[in-house]
């Protein structure tokens, strides 16, 4: 593809459609990069929960964040020269990073990382506000959907059997950080206006790649 335009596909949805799986596979597809906002959110929450800061101290996470280096090494998440990696999708470093998320001094310093990210096109994007707020001129907006107890599947498959939490507290987890996403006043969840909803519930991530690899080339090469 590398006299094809280098275009910016973004991917918002809740927790759990299925973003990370599906937007790394179109990365791969199309031969792009690859970033998951989630992560840098959660980067946040893992430096403000060593560091002993509240999730509203909003002093305390300004200052936080000014002291971030944060960067993305293929696969890993490194946070001032350490490896957070596996540290990042614990419960709780989850529910913490919904509340840091909705902190507009914690979306505005992370604002310019994730533009910088996409200056040169060749870039998918995932997250909640990728199409609306971070990226949006984007060449191409999804937003992925399915229902809570699909999505709450879909977690409870990536646990060791008898490991972890119950589909119950999986469930309840993911309706409260929905919650959380959608009701904030700064960049909240909602597909962008010119966004194509995918609702994933009853489709594989091969199958829901196929559809935006098919929407994508029709742009690409509309003959
Ligand atoms: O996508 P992931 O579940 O890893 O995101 C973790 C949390 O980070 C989300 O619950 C959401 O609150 C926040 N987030 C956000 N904006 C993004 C990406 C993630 O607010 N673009």
């Amino acid at each position: 593809m590398a006299s094809q335009p280098m275009l910016l596909i973004t991917i918002d949805g809740p927790a759990g459609a299925g973003k990370t799986t599906v937007s790394k596979m179109l990365a791969r597809e199309l031969g792009y990069r690859y970033l998951d906002t989630g992560a840098l959110y959660r980067a946040v929450a893992v430096g403000a929960r060593a560091a002993g800061i509240q999730p509203d101290d909003d002093r305390g996470l300004g200052e936080l964040c000014k002291t971030l280096r944060l960067s993305i090494e293929g696969d890993r998440l490194v946070l001032n020269g350490v490896d957070i990696t596996h540290r990042i999708r614990s419960p709780e470093i989850s529910m913490l990073a919904s509340a840091v998320s909705a902190r507009p001094v914690v979306r505005q310093a992370l604002l310019g990382f994730q533009r910088e990210m996409g200056r040169t096109g060749g870039l998918v994007a995932e997250g909640r506000d990728m199409g609306t707020v971070v990226f949006p001129e984007a060449d191409f907006k999804f937003f992925l959907d399915a229902t809570v107890r699909q999505r709450a599947l879909r977690r409870l498959a990536q646990y060791d059997k008898g490991e972890g939490p119950t589909l119950e507290q999986i469930e309840q987890d993911i309706r409260r950080r929905d919650q959380n996403d959608s009701s904030r006043d700064i960049a909240p969840l909602r597909p962008a206006d010119d966004a194509v909803t995918i609702d994933s519930t009853t489709m594989t991530a091969r199958q829901v790649v196929r559809s935006m690899m098919a929407r994508v080339r029709r742009m690409i090469d509309p003959a």
